[in-house]
């Protein structure tokens, strides 16, 4: 009976091992937290590195959790985070493109610059394309794997978002839906999860607002009736895709909006 028990508490992460880029602050921490607590060896790839460094040493040190600092616009960079992350834990079991940046307000087309549209498909959309791509590579021998990559409800509706977000976060989900398809032969699982507003230093910085009054405009949306969404709530729907819970969930867009989208 005690062994019944136990295997029912077992922790939902436990023996895995994930790459979370874009973990040093907002959603990729609170997720790296919570994947550690539940049992993963965690690899925390960002350019924050003093941030970054943080959470790892906060999640236990090197034997549960480590840094590495890693652009995911460059190829090299992206490659030698996942190769370290195999090295250093002997596998590589989940990839959570996560990176992102919200870029210029700037929504209408004629007053767009170039340069913006760029960077943000440049860390928005390759940053996804690269992860995908190395982690796929280390995965295929091993027949098994879950690939995550955070879109966002402007993947679903622009709704006001700016211009070159709102079709990053469309092509991530484009880019999820390809490889789900061309990966489930090598048991790989590719899927997305698409917050709605939720107060982290990108949308703090972004509405130059504080965390609190962050949560305060995004909460007055009359679908979310001043419910708060947490970076947490958008960590526990990465961890069931993450887990062996959504084993047969692939090419989904999970969204975790409170019904904002459907409004
Ligand atoms: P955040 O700024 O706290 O986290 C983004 C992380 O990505 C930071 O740690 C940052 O240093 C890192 N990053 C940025 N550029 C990078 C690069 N070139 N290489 C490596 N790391 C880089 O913001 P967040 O809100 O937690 O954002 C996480 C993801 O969630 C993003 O993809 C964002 O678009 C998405 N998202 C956020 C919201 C929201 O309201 N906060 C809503 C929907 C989707």
């Amino acid at each position: 009976a005690s062994a019944s028990i136990s295997s029912s508490i077992a922790r939902r992460l436990e023996g895995k091992v994930a790459l979370i880029a874009g973990g040093a602050t907002g959603i990729g921490k609170a997720t790296a937290k919570l994947f550690a607590q539940q049992g993963a060896r965690v690899v925390i790839a960002d350019v924050q590195d003093e941030h970054g460094l943080a959470v790892s040493n906060e999640l236990g040190g090197s034997s549960i959790a480590s840094y590495i600092h890693c652009d995911v616009t460059s190829e090299p960079d992206v490659k030698n985070a996942v190769d370290t992350t195999v090295d250093r834990y002997g596998k590589l079991d989940i990839m959570f493109n996560n990176a992102g940046i919200a870029g210029s307000p700037q929504w209408r087309i004629i007053e767009s610059e170039k340069s913006d549209f760029e960077k943000v498909l440049s860390v928005n959309l390759l940053g996804c394309y690269l992860g995908t791509k190395h982690a796929a590579r280390v995965m295929i021998p091993t027949q098994q794997g879950s690939i995550i990559s955070t879109a966002s409800v402007a993947s679903l509706n622009p709704n006001g978002a700016p211009l070159a977000y709102a079709c990053s976060k469309h092509a991530v989900v484009a880019l999820m839906k390809s490889t789900a398809i061309e990966l489930g032969k090598y048991g790989i699982r590719v899927n997305c999860v698409s917050p709605a507003g939720v107060a982290t230093p990108m949308t703090t910085k972004a509405l130059g607002m504080d965390e609190e009054k962050v949560e305060e405009f995004m909460a007055k949306h009359p679908a979310l009736q001043g419910v708060k969404l947490k970076p947490n709530d958008v960590a526990q729907a990465v961890m069931y895709l993450a887990s062996d819970e959504s084993r047969f969930v692939s090419g989904l867009n999970l969204v975790v909006d409170g019904a904002f989208s459907i409004l």
